[in-house]
């Protein structure tokens, strides 16, 4: 069956400070953004890969494109205000039938067997969301300070790629904003239910702060 991947990666990055969006900073001497889009191909060289880039941003893509062989010939699609937006973009520029992975595109460390199981888990059952188990304590704030042990063995962070079939993914993005669509699970659970959860990998953190991208280059020489 057709994959294709949605790199997300038209968000400003304001928590990294400084003037370059993360996605664009240089991880053991090459953008981020570049080690993502090359675990992709990496797992399926055939893969069709629509990236969905920021308006402001366009020149430092050009900039990227005309460096990495790899980054060229890939459809451009634009971001918009929220990742539900720039995600529903995306998707207007895949008119396969097929698999579709959206990712974000300051995941880099995102490794081939998590890319193989939510791949695989699409294909079976419709979805395929990579989870990891709560490393840590967990609490609920509640009113006036207080706040109350959960128990972690229930809870899971997601990850992405979240991987799913084209119609029902196009299906879903067709439903009305909510501020609870943070991801693209919660997007095709409104609609379809449920999803179904696979293993992800630990090193497939999303770069956020200064912090992350210091793990990152320390990761990111180990393959994963
Ligand atoms: O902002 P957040 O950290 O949740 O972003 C996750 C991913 O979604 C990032 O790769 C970011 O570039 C992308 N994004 C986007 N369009 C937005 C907001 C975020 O493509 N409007």
């Amino acid at each position: 069956m057709k994959k294709a991947v949605i790199l997300v990666a038209a968000g400003s990055g304001s928590r990294m400070g400084g003037e370059l969006p993360k996605q664009y900073l240089t991880l053991k001497g090459k953008p981020l953004i570049v080690h993502t889009l090359e675990k992709f191909l990496r797992f399926d060289p055939e893969m069709k890969v629509v990236v969905v880039l920021a308006p402001a941003h366009r020149e430092l893509w050009e900039e990227v494109a005309a460096s990495y062989n790899q980054c060229k010939d890939l459809v451009l699609a634009e971001g918009g205000a929220t990742r539900y937006d720039s995600v529903k973009n995306g998707l207007i520029h895949i008119m396969e039938e097929g698999l579709i992975g959206i990712h974000d595109a300051v995941r880099p460390l995102v490794s081939q067997d998590t890319l193989c199981r939510t791949f695989e888990s699409a294909l079976k059952d419709g979805s395929g969301i990579p989870v990891i188990e709560m490393e840590e304590s967990v609490r609920r704030l509640k009113a006036r300070g207080a706040s109350a042990h959960m128990d972690r063995s229930i809870l899971r962070k997601v990850q992405t790629p979240q991987v799913f079939r084209s119609e029902q993914i196009k299906e879903a993005y067709k439903q009305a904003y909510r501020p609870a669509f943070t991801d693209d699970a919660s997007v095709y659970e409104s609609l379809y239910g449920s999803v179904r959860l696979v293993e992800g990998n630990r090193e497939n953190i999303k770069i956020t702060t200064p912090t992350d991208m210091q793990l990152a280059s320390l990761l990111i020489a180990s393959p994963v």
